[in-house]
């Protein structure tokens, strides 16, 4: 049996006009701002409007470990929307736009897969509604800002060698990591070193995700550190007077983006920040509008459940005011394998013993989850290859966990494949089952922070921090910024931050090597191991197979 790929069933779908789709969420037409036939924004004042409605139930799709065998959130999450709304309820789902550099690179498209995805998903993988390329000038406005303002005198005092603040690009590309700005003489300014970081890894792109509002994001650009003087005190944003120019520049970028999944079913497709410097979620606008429109909304946070899940429960639904109802942890029999210790070339035969043995990653999630307050349903998201013991000794594991497994082929068969899912995680969220609390509060001092989220989280012995960090903990807590939460980077392939660490490590420490201030953003960001804010692309970039065919359509996109 052969497969259509993921591009070749998007082009085969038979969308409906986006303003079809706006109906059935109750949008008037003079409140989408269409950007050709089938993607809108949703107006502002609309947004507004809806502000002291009812709240439908939030669902949350996260995962176990990544490993290269694929999980597959993103379609799980377009899966189960499409199920709930067979099977009559009002669902949408939420997800995270695309960056540009990983679809030239190496990673899948961002819009799902099989039959279950969101459409246009090549405009959604490429320029889509111009929100990242707005925040790439959102982003870039205020470096310039800076480096004007050093060039006509330097007011503020600003220390050259301490600017904080990089400039972005949307693009994998490593040449930029560090670089010197202001060669050239005299007359274009003065020389420092700096460097790119991709458009995702932008804490204007966190912001983006982050305010509840147009005011809200104002203030919190306003809010950016954006260099130190020699006294080390901090230059704002705000000071640089950018946070007016920079909210004009992101007015339109803050409204979500309405498209359909390929059963004409309504989704979200907003902002979307790294999930290792931020918080890798879509944004709160689009969460929080969703809820006020639909009765049941599935969202995804990135990664693992380690990262993603824990970051956004105490990060996204802390300072949102959200409460998840229920959580889908995605699992797949090939994850539980490589997890297991197989290797990706060897998973194509039958392995009943290592899935056994990968199994206890899945368990160590189900009860991280279960300590937020929610209530947590697996989803074992089918492959074909996948066979009937395999799945029997996964769904076996989940079940002596006190927990429940259900089988969902979405990606084979759309919302046919995902009823079963669909109609247990409705029961679900209707029973009220969910208690959440985020799992430390906001007056806990930040090393104490790090080091719950390290024990109870990852399980770690110990969180490790030289005393330079932890002075820097300390100075910030003065100068105010103890309350914020914690944003974890750090590998997303291991509970420990040793990425070859699969299965349930036990005994490892936490290496915090630096702790970096999003004062915008309003996170503490501690970093564990290696992070890349510039991804490079690979030896053979996919971008040397996109091309047009004679047809005008778009060949090599995944
Ligand atoms: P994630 O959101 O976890 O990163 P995605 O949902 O984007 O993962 O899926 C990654 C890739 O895996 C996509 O190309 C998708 O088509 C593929 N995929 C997902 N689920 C399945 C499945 N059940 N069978 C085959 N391929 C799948
Ligand atoms: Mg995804």
């Amino acid at each position: 049996m052969t497969y259509k790929s993921d591009i070749e069933i998007a082009r085969e779908a038979k969308m409906q006009p986006i303003q079809e789709i706006g109906k059935k969420l109750g949008i008037p037409e003079k409140d989408l701002l269409p950007f050709g036939h089938d993607k809108a924004k949703v107006s502002a004042e609309f947004i507004a409007s809806k502000r002291s409605g009812n709240d439908g139930k939030l669902i949350l799709v996260t995962a176990i470990n990544p490993t290269p065998a694929g999980e597959g959130k993103t379609t799980t999450t377009v899966g189960l929307g499409d199920g709930l709304n067979a099977i009559g309820k009002k669902a949408m789902v939420c997800i995270r736009e695309a960056s540009l550099g990983p679809c030239f690179g190496m990673k899948g498209g961002a819009a799902g897969g099989g039959y279950a995805q969101v459409v246009p998903m090549e405009e959604m993988n490429l320029h889509f509604t111009g929100d990242f390329h707005a925040i790439t000038s959102a982003h870039n406005l205020l470096s310039a800002m800076i480096d004007n303002h050093i060039y006509w005198g330097n007011e503020q005092d600003i220390d050259q060698r301490r600017v904080a603040w990089r400039r972005v690009v949307d693009m994998n590309d490593r040449a930029l990591r560090d670089i010197v700005t202001s060669l050239g003489g005299v007359s274009n300014g003065f020389p420092r070193q700096s460097g790119f970081d991709i458009t995702v890894a932008s804490e204007v792109m966190a912001i983006l995700c982050l305010a509840l509002d147009i005011n809200d994001l104002q203030k919190r650009l306003g809010d950016i550190i954006v260099a130190y003087r020699r006294d080390r005190s901090p230059v704002y944003c705000r000071d640089i007077k950018a946070d007016g120019a920079m909210t004009v520049l992101l007015s339109q970028a803050m409204q979500p983006n309405l498209v359909q999944t390929l059963e004409n079913n309504p989704a979200f497709v907003h902002g979307g920040p790294f999930a290792n410097i931020a918080h890798g979620c879509n944004s709160v606008v689009a969460t929080t509008t969703a809820l006020k429109l639909a009765d049941y909304v599935v969202t995804e946070a990135g990664f693992g459940a380690d990262l993603g899940a824990e970051k956004f429960m105490n990060i996204k639904c802390r300072k949102a005011g959200l409460a998840p109802s229920a959580v889908v942890l995605v699992a797949t029999v090939r994850a539980m394998k490589m997890n297991g210790g197989i290797a990706k070339a060897d998973l194509g035969a039958e392995n009943v013993a290592a899935v056994q043995a990968g199994c206890p990653n899945l368990g160590r999630h189900i009860e991280n989850l279960k300590s937020f307050g929610v209530p947590v349903v697996v989803a074992v998201n089918h492959f074909v290859t996948d066979t009937d013991a395999e799945i029997k000794a996964l769904q076996d594991y989940v079940v002596e966990q006190g927990s429940e497994a259900i089988v969902s082929k979405h990606w084979e068969h759309g919302s046919k494949g995902s009823e079963a899912l669909a109609i247990r995680v409705a029961e679900i969220a209707d029973a009220g089952l969910a208690n959440f609390a985020p799992i430390y509060p906001d007056e806990m001092p930040l090393l104490e922070k790090i080091e719950t989220i390290a024990k109870r989280i990852y399980r770690a012995d110990e969180v490790i921090a030289d005393q330079k960090i932890v002075a820097q903990l300390k100075q910030w807590e003065e100068q105010g910024y103890g309350h914020l939460p914690v944003c974890m980077a750090k590998t997303q392939y291991s509970f420990s931050t040793d990425p070859n660490l699969r299965g349930a490590p036990t005994g490892h420490s936490v290496p915090v090597r630096e702790v970096r201030l999003s004062a915008g953003a309003g996170f503490i960001v501690a970093i564990c191991g290696e992070i890349m804010t510039m991804p490079g692309l690979p030896r053979v970039p996919s971008a040397e197979s996109i091309m047009l065919n004679d047809e005008g359509q778009i060949e090599g996109l995944f």
